[in-house]
């Protein structure tokens, strides 16, 4: 099946969901608004007083991370007009995801209250200056007019890829990576340059395209998790797949299940980013900064009286790795093994992340498109 078919965060506002299951990116997403305020102040002192702002965040998914950058955006913008004494601009912000995104939850419950805040916070003409739209489809394809966006931002979703590499599978049809479904410390050499090439393919056709649709001198800020060296184990859907060959072993999901699976994940490393940026050459890198967090860091962080134990920390992890994971795994597996394997998950990830001191690497660039 096609990855827009299946890759989606789990949907609604259950507690299964990925809106309820979103504290790690959303973390992310507040450590990276200083940069986001030097790109915004960017794009907006080149604009006229009376243009429309039109931004973009692509992998916005749903839940409360959905129009999170939106309203900082929207902040940072009335603290420049404030201090410039220039009249609030009108703003038109595109939501993107793939199409089995759950679209309907971000309009039926995030927005209501996005705009109330707008309201209650910036008043009724900021909030009916400011129009949101969802943009279906995929960030590896045109999604806009051409010069049509001042800003465009991307947090947490470049490293899914298009597709896993067609070159996992060798021409007698046995697969390269066998026994794992991403890119794992007993992965041979070629299953992390196939992978590369497909990450190289995908990130200049989304530079590529959205070239086309940013204004001259317009900006972009993409975070994405990263590496630091290509050859870095991807450890947590490493673990996951660890848990799979354990059912495998005891017969409760087929062999040939597992050969047959590869996630379309890539975590790449800054040089490998930077080079693509540089090969497709249609935006300056204006910034490229790395920083490495703990996997449970947001969780020990929000647990002001310390009453997070271990087993809940888990429990913890587990919901948020099922929350992105779980779509994609059931469309294959089958629905029926995710409780069993997410058990297992929770049960061993802790000490697993220790033994192999896991973390997040995070990778944000901030690029701005060349004049031509
Ligand atoms: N930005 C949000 C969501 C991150 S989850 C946050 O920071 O919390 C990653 C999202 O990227 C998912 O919703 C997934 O569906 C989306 N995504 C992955 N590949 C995509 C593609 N090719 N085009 C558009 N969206 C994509």
């Amino acid at each position: 099946m096609k990855v827009e078919q299946v890759l989606h965060m789990k949907g609604g506002v259950g507690k299964d969901s990925y809106g309820n299951n979103s504290s790690h990116p959303r973390s992310v997403i507040s450590m990276v608004k200083p940069i986001l305020g030097e790109s915004i102040i960017e794009v907006y002192s080149a604009m006229s007083s009376f243009e429309c702002l039109k931004i973009a965040d692509l992998g916005c998914s749903a839940g409360p991370n959905a129009l999170l950058v939106v309203s900082e955006i929207i902040d940072i913008v009335d603290e420049i007009c404030r201090r410039l004494k220039r009249p609030r601009p009108c703003l038109q912000a595109f939501l993107n995801d793939l199409p089995g995104n759950d679209f309907n939850a971000v309009f039926t419950y995030s927005l209501p209250s996005f705009y109330e805040r707008l309201e209650r916070e910036k008043g009724t003409k900021f909030r009916n200056n400011c129009f949101v739209a969802g943009v279906p489809g995929s960030f590896y394809g045109r999604l806009f007019p051409p010069n049509s966006l001042h800003f465009v931002q991307s947090s947490y979703a470049i490293m899914w890829i298009s597709k896993a590499p067609k070159e996992l599978v060798s021409k007698t049809g046995s697969s390269l990576n066998k026994g794992n479904i991403c890119v794992a410390k007993t992965s041979p050499t070629a299953v992390l340059e196939a992978y590369l090439e497909q990450l190289k393919r995908d990130f200049e056709l989304f530079l590529r395209c959205r070239a086309e649709e940013i204004v001259s001198r317009g900006c972009m800020i993409l975070t994405t998790m990263g590496s630091i060296n290509s050859n870095d184990p991807l450890t947590i859907w490493e673990f996951v797949g660890l848990k799979l060959n354990e059912m495998v072993a005891e017969g409760l999901i087929e062999d040939e299940k597992l050969v047959s699976f590869d996630l379309p994940y890539y975590a790449a490393s800054v040089k490998e980013v930077k080079n693509v940026i540089e090969a497709e050459g249609s935006f300056k890198l204006q910034k490229l900064e790395s920083f490495s967090i703990d996997r449970d860091d947001y969780i020990k962080k929000a647990d002001n009286d310390h009453v997070v134990d271990k087993t809940a920390r888990s429990a913890i992890i587990a919901r948020d790795i099922r929350a992105v994971g779980e779509p994609i795994l059931a469309s294959h597996f089958g629905q029926d093994i995710m409780d069993d394997l997410f058990c297992r998950f929770e049960d061993g990830v802790l000490d697993y992340m220790e033994a192999h001191k896991c973390q997040y690497i995070n990778i944000v660039m901030s690029l701005t498109k060349k004049d031509v």
